[in-house]
C-alpha cells in the first residue's frame, strides 16, 4: 500500500489519516476537504457562540500545521466530484485552478451528514440560520456580533438548539424553542424531556413542543416571523434551524457503494464499504449497535473517531473491528446534564423488548455533606430476564451524570444484567457518593419493582 486517499477532514477522516500514518509511516496520506477547517470540533461550535470560547481558531482538535507535520497532506477548499472504483481514481475540483484527478490504492470517506432541511417555507429568508459547519457558526457569530440581536426562535428540540438555548440566554438573547414532538430531547423518554423543559422555562426559556414552524417571512421592522402550525406566529431577530442531519452519500452509492436501510453507507466491522478497497466511517456510515447486533444510524463525534482509528488501521494492513455503539450520549444545558446509555424505554419497546423502566431520584453524595443535590435516574431492564437495556440520567453537573452513565455504558458492554450492576465495587467517599451508589440504588430500586 502506497498511497491512501481520504476524503473528509473531520472526526473520522483525520483519525483514519492519524492512525494510518502512525502505524505506516510510509503510506502517503492526502486529505480531500472541501471547507478549509481541518480537524476543526464542530461539536463545540455552541461554546463558541455563547462565548465561553473565544476564539473560533481554538476549536481546531489540532492545528494544520500539527496535521501536516505527521506527515499528512491536506488539501482544503477541494471538493471530491466522483470516485472511479475500477480505476481507483477520485476527480477533485479545488476551489481555485482547475480539476484534478487522484489515484488511491486504498480510499477512506469520512464524508460526514448533511443538516436536515425541514418542509418549512421561506428558509432562505436573511437571519435564518443552520449550524453544522465553521463557516456557518462564523456567519452566526458575525451577525450576533453585529446586531447583538434580543430573541431567537430555534426550530428543532435535538441536542443543538438545547446546546444554543443555553449559549443564546448566556448571552443575553430570549430564547423560543418550537419542537413538533411531544417534548425535547428525544435521546430522553417524554417524561425525561417534561422534567428538562420545565428546567429550561426556569431557564426563561420558552419551550412549545407539539406544534410545527410551517413558514418564516421578514419583518418590515428587521427580523423574521415564524408561523406556526396552531395559527400563532413568533416574533425574533433571527432563527436557527436544527432537525437532525442524514448521510452524506452521493459521492459513493454514484460509484456503485450500498447504503443500509436506514440510508446511510453499508459497512462491515473492519469499516470496509461495498467497493473493494473503499474503506468509510463516521457520519456517513450505518453502525454497529453492540446491544441489537445489528446496524443502526447512530452519528455522534465519539463513534467517528473510533470508526476512524479502526478503518485507519485496516488501510495499512491492519486487523481491526469496531466493536460497536451503546449510543450512549451526553448534553449540558445551563446546569443539568442529560445522559443516556442504551436504550430508552420507547426505543426498547422499539426494537422488540419487554422493557421495565424504573425512575429514582437519590442523592449524588452523602446528604450531610454539603452540596448534595438529587439525581434523576431511569434504568431499564429487560423484564423477561434482568438484562441491562439502558440507563437515564438529568442531574445538576455536580452530580456526575455524565460519569456515572459511563459506568452503565461499561456494564452494557460486557452485557450485565441489572443484578451484576449492583455487584460492581464502586468507590466512595461521602463528598462524592454514598456507600450503595447511586447506580447501586438505582440496580436495587429495578431489582425490587422487578420482582427479579
Ligand atoms: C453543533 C454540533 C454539536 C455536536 N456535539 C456533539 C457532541 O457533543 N458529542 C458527539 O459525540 N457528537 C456531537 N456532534 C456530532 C459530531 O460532530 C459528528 O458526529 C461528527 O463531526 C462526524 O464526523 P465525520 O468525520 O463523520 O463527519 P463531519 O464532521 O460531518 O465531516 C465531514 C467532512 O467531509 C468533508 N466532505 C464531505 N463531502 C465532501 C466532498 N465531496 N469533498 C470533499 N470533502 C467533503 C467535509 O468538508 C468535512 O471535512 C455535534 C454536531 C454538531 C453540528
Amino acid at each position: 500500500m502506497q498511497d491512501l486517499l481520504i476524503i473528509g477532514g473531520s472526526d473520522a477522516g483525520i483519525s483514519a489519516a492519524l492512525r494510518a500514518r502512525e502505524l505506516s509511516p510510509e503510506t502517503n496520506v492526502t486529505i480531500v476537504l472541501r471547507d478549509s477547517y481541518p480537524n476543526f470540533s464542530i461539536c463545540g461550535i455552541p461554546f463558541y457562540l455563547s462565548g465561553e470560547v473565544a476564539d473560533w481558531k481554538n476549536l481546531a482538535h489540532r492545528t494544520r500545521e500539527e496535521i501536516e507535520k505527521s506527515g499528512i497532506k491536506l488539501m482544503s477548499n477541494t471538493v471530491a466530484e466522483s470516485i472511479d472504483p475500477l480505476a481507483k481514481e477520485v476527480n477533485v475540483r479545488p476551489a481555485q485552478g482547475d480539476p484534478v484527478t487522484i489515484g488511491y490504492d486504498r480510499l477512506f470517506l469520512g464524508i460526514g451528514a448533511v443538516s436536515r432541511q425541514p418542509n418549512i417555507e421561506g428558509l432562505k429568508t436573511p437571519g435564518v440560520f443552520v449550524l453544522r459547519w465553521m463557516d456557518e457558526a462564523r456567519a452566526l457569530h458575525e451577525f450576533l456580533e453585529k446586531n447583538q440581536p434580543k430573541s431567537a426562535v430555534l426550530i428543532g428540540g435535538g441536542y443543538i438548539n438545547m446546546e444554543m438555548a443555553d449559549a443564546l440566554t448566556l448571552r443575553g438573547i430570549r430564547v423560543t424553542v418550537i419542537e413538533h414532538n411531544p417534548s425535547i430531547l428525544k435521546t430522553l423518554d417524554v417524561e425525561l424531556g417534561e422534567i428538562l423543559k420545565t428546567y429550561m422555562e426556569a431557564k426563561g426559556v420558552q419551550v412549545l413542543c407539539g406544534f410545527r414552524a410551517q413558514r418564516i417571512q421578514p419583518q418590515q421592522e428587521g427580523g423574521i416571523l415564524v408561523h406556526v402550525d396552531n395559527g400563532n406566529s413568533l416574533g425574533a431577530d433571527f432563527a436557527i434551524v436544527a432537525v437532525g442531519a442524514f448521510p452524506n452519500t452521493g459521492i459513493a452509492t454514484a460509484a456503485g457503494a450500498r447504503c443500509g436501510p436506514s440510508g446511510a453507507l453499508k459497512v462491515n466491522r473492519r469499516m470496509e464499504t461495498t467497493l473493494a478497497d473503499v474503506y468509510a466511517g463516521g457520519d456517513c456510515v450505518e453502525t454497529h449497535h453492540t446491544i441489537l447486533g445489528k446496524d443502526v444510524y447512530l452519528p455522534l463525534g465519539s463513534t467517528s473517531h473510533k470508526q476512524g482509528r479502526v478503518a485507519g488501521e485496516n488501510v495499512v494492513g491492519g486487523n481491526a473491528e469496531f466493536v460497536g455503539s451503546l449510543g450512549t450520549q451526553v448534553v449540558k444545558v445551563f446546569e443539568t446534564v442529560a445522559a443516556r446509555a442504551g436504550f430508552n424505554d420507547s426505543d426498547a419497546v422499539q426494537y422488540g423488548y419487554d422493557p421495565l423502566s424504573v425512575d429514582m431520584k437519590t442523592w449524588d453524595h452523602k446528604v450531610y455533606y454539603p452540596e448534595a443535590k438529587r439525581l434523576h435516574i431511569r434504568l431499564t431492564g429487560d423484564r423477561s430476564n434482568g438484562k441491562l437495556l439502558g440507563a437515564q440520567f438529568l442531574g445538576h453537573v455536580s452530580t456526575e451524570a455524565a460519569k456515572r452513565v459511563d459506568t452503565i455504558a461499561v456494564a452494557l458492554h460486557a452485557q450485565m444484567s441489572i443484578a451484576n450492576l449492583n455487584d460492581i465495587d464502586l468507590s466512595y467517599t461521602p463528598p462524592l457518593g454514598s456507600p450503595w451508589d447511586p447506580i447501586h440504588q438505582a440496580a436495587q430500586n429495578w431489582l425490587k419493582a422487578g420482582r427479579i
